[in-house]
């Protein structure tokens, strides 16, 4: 039988500087969606990547006596060590420096030059070097970027135009109605509230002065616009060769993880885009917020920048992940401490999860096989309700819902043990106590299926434990959602502490 498909996607990161929590913030939510899909046994495509070209990148290669390549080529290094080491489980990892994604990006403007959609000009305005962008007048904060903070410089240059003017009133209306779906509601709000009130100019989308950069094709003395550039990997990411009628089989997006930062491109320029190539348009675009730390940006000139390998250094990949999603609901700002996590992870992750197995397993120690003797119909019922509120939580992208919901599963079965008092069933019931060791192994089990797109790496190694292993992997979530789907365990002689305390 033919699997659904689901394409999620990341953006692709600005490879100027090594990867910060941000950026891991964003590839790590994508993960956890592609990990989740295909527990429901799809067939998942995950794109990441990195943004490689503009004057940005030209200037700090220069900086360090690199070429452009040279430089890119090192912080996209850093990038893929850092996504091995937290386990991110992308397909495809695009550069906007490989020839298939400069082909693609070449055959897309021809495309749109075609439909009369591009015309030559020339733009003056103010450009942040940083952003890579023209700012408006009034887009600036006291006369500078409002992100950098930074003096703009006057740019005057022949250029070509995207007569992005063309797409406001369909962008409204698709946005209106729910055919280019935006969320959270905040994030379309603003949007429309954009569009309605604002004229939408038209975009320049090459530039005179930067080598660094895609060609356009019909005029060798300008490049394209990186923001251009950097949208159309999502199409080129699956091979897509630029033949509107012969799109991948993953197309359209069914969810496109943005920052809010970039909630403007990946709605006005890339939706223009898409229209224009009149392919289906992604099915979500979902914005999440910014982390502070401790009430602040996290900046290198404010020196209060965590870096995620000492994150990892200290909680290991995992729980990095959990404590990332654990606080607050994706898509609102957060405000992490190194505190709070400590906290977090000695209270949810050492003292429940951890703790609950660690009971269960000395429990069962050197009790040979634990078997299903009957089903615990109030076992049953209270799983099949954290399975519903888990996976409703999950298709809203409520991470920190489902992981709720795995804490009240865990809650649920240290009352359990408190009520049934094994320790005490061992010495005078010996079938009461092999059933509560057996309802207690089958609950880690489906613990152990909730948390496994949180934390793979010890889903992995607690399956291990209850003698499972790569066969529980292999099956889809909607067999694993049974309760006493496993009716015998041989659970490992060697107890592992999973979660020691920090
Ligand atoms: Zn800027």
């Amino acid at each position: 039988m033919k699997k659904d498909t689901f394409y999620v996607t990341t953006p692709i990161y600005y490879v100027n500087s090594k990867p910060h929590l941000g950026t891991v913030y964003s590839t790590v939510a994508a993960d956890i969606i592609a990990r989740f899909k295909r527990m429901q046994g799809k067939d998942v495509f995950f794109l990441t990547g990195s943004d490689e070209h503009g004057e940005k990148v030209a200037l700090t290669a220069k900086k360090h006596n690199k070429e452009p390549k040279e430089w890119v080529d090192e912080i996209v290094a850093t990038y893929k060590l850092l996504w091995d080491r937290l386990n991110i489980s992308y397909n495809k990892f695009i550069r906007t420096t490989d020839k298939e994604h400069e082909k693609t990006v070449a055959k897309i403007l021809e495309i749109l030059k075609e439909k009369n959609l591009i015309y030559e000009g020339s733009y003056t305005g103010l450009y942040c070097l940083e952003c890579e962008r023209f700012y408006t007048k009034k887009e600036l904060v006291d006369n500078k970027c409002p992100f950098h903070q930074k003096d703009l410089v006057n740019l005057k240059e022949k250029c070509y135009f995207l007569k992005l003017s063309a797409f406001q009133k369909p962008l409204i209306k698709l946005i209106e109605e729910g055919e280019f779906r935006i969320e959270p509601e905040k994030r379309k709000n603003e949007i429309l509230g954009f569009l309605t009130t604002e004229r939408l100019e038209d975009v320049a989308i090459s530039r005179e002065k930067v080598k660094w950069g895609v060609q356009i094709p019909w005029d060798r003395e300008q490049t394209v616009y990186v923001w251009v550039d950097a949208l159309i990997n999502y199409l080129s990411g699956l091979g897509w060769k630029g033949d509107p009628k012969k799109t991948s089989k993953y197309w359209p997006p069914d969810c496109q993880i943005i920052g809010k930062d970039i909630l403007r491109f990946h709605t006005l320029l890339w939706g223009a885009i898409i229209l224009s190539l009149e392919i289906p348009l992604p099915k979500l675009i979902f914005v999440h917020g910014f982390l502070t730390l401790e009430g602040q940006k996290m900046s290198k000139s404010l020196g209060n920048v965590i870096e995620p390998d000492k994150l990892i250094d200290i909680f290991g990949s995992d729980a990095t992940r959990y404590l990332l999603f654990s606080f607050f609901s994706f898509g609102e700002d957060c405000d992490i401490s190194l505190s709070k996590f400590y906290d977090e992870y000695n209270a949810k992750l050492a003292n429940g999860y951890g703790n609950l197995i660690s009971r269960t397993l000395t429990l069962a120690l050197g009790k040979g096989e634990i078997k299903l003797k009957k089903v615990d119909k109030k076992f049953e019922k209270k799983v099949s309700a954290c399975w519903r509120d888990y996976d409703a939580s999950m298709e809203g992208l409520k991470f920190n819902q489902a992981l709720e919901v795995f804490q009240a599963l865990i809650a649920f079965c240290n009352e359990y043990i408190d009520k049934k008092k094994p320790w005490e069933l061992l010495k005078k019931d010996k079938e009461g106590f092999e059933e509560v060791i057996y309802n207690l192994t089958e609950a880690i089990r489906h613990l152990n299926w909730m948390i496994l797109p949180f934390m793979p790496e010890k889903a992995n190694q607690i399956f291990e434990l209850l003698g499972l292993g790569k066969t529980e992997y292999e099956k889809s979530q909607e067999l694993a959602k049974e309760w006493a789907e496993v009716k015998v365990y041989k659970i490992s002689e060697k107890i592992e502490r999973i979660f020691p305390r920090l």
